[in-house]
């Protein structure tokens, strides 16, 4: 029940309505009798600034961050973490006496399934895609440890921006490719992470690597897809077939959002219901 004392959390992105972040962290503050209610807000580019001050100013606990908000709210933090900074983004912010606060979760998120999963200290990646969320893909691949990461893109200009932004960052930079290396790449991954929304719904029957792609594949890597909907995508659907292990986006969204809703409760949060949640409002 919503009263007087309900603590507010919530996302802030334009647009934001599509968000399923409100589906899983009130379903946890449900599970966990907390009284906090998360809500999306609608917030243009151009009040950003202001909005923020407002969230403050109205005692909002904390707020997750998403497109296109992700590196402008930088400059309005007090504090950010080495791991944001390095990647560039904050996706989750907290109230501190001395302001907000940020850091970036994704990584954490991208990470989780992943960790328990092998030795990864001798291991290749190869990522397609060079956009935001490739950022958090290339710190989560250093925070395992693999030996190389290559990202692949379509735009050379861009490719070479993103190598050069990683200069200076706690992270080794990854070496960056045309789209046409991939038949030489892919035989040496061990993982292949598609960070582009290609074979996003409603865009269900493309792929980023056909068949002829996925054969040269080495039979014991991992296909990881950050898309969530459909599950799987036809680039998931195409890896199994060929023998490769796979990984959706679904956890990724349900561990970026426990490590979130963790800061803000200082305390352990119900990641089962979270995925529960979100699988129950996709229909997986
Ligand atoms: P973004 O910043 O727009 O980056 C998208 C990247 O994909 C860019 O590098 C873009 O290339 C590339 N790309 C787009 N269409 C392409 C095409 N037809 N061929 C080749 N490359 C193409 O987007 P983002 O924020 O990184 O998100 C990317 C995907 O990750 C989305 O599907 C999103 O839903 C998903 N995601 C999932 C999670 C999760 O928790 N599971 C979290 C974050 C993102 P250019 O640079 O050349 O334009």
């Amino acid at each position: 029940m919503i009263t007087g004392k309900t603590q507010i959390l919530g996302v802030i992105g334009d647009p934001v309505t599509h968000s399923l972040s409100p589906v899983m962290h009130n379903a946890a503050l449900a599970e966990l009798g907390a009284d906090f209610v998360y809500v999306a807000f609608p917030i243009a580019t151009a009040q950003l600034e202001t909005a923020v001050a407002g969230l403050a100013a109205i005692g909002v606990s904390g707020f997750n961050v998403t497109i296109p908000h992700k590196q402008a709210i930088m400059p309005l933090l007090s504090k950010i973490s080495a791991e944001a900074q390095a990647v560039g983004a904050v996706n989750t912010v907290w109230r501190t006496e001395r302001g907000w606060a940020g850091t970036n979760t994704d990584v954490l998120g991208f990470v989780a399934p992943l960790q328990a999963l092998r030795d990864w200290s001798q291991a290749q990646a190869v990522i397609l895609g060079n956009g935001g969320a490739a950022r958090a893909v290339v710190a989560g691949c250093a925070q395992l440890g693999l030996k190389g990461v290559s990202v692949v893109g379509r735009n050379p200009d861009r490719l070479q921006a993103f190598q050069l932004s990683w200069q200076g960052s706690p992270f080794q930079p990854p070496s960056v490719h045309p789209w046409e290396a991939l038949p030489d790449l892919l035989p040496q991954a061990d993982l292949v992470v598609n960070t582009t929304p290609i074979g996003m719904h409603p865009q269900v029957g493309a792929t980023p690597l056909d068949e002829a792609l996925l054969a040269g594949a080495k039979a014991d890597a991992i296909a990881y897809d950050l898309i969530y909907t459909p599950s799987p995508t036809q680039f998931l659907s195409l890896a199994s077939q060929h023998g490769l292990a796979t990984i959706d986006g679904l956890e990724m969204l349900v561990q970026q959002g426990a490590a979130a809703l963790k800061i803000w409760l200082q305390s352990s949060v119900p990641v089962d219901t979270m995925r529960q949640a979100l699988k129950a409002h996709l229909g997986h």
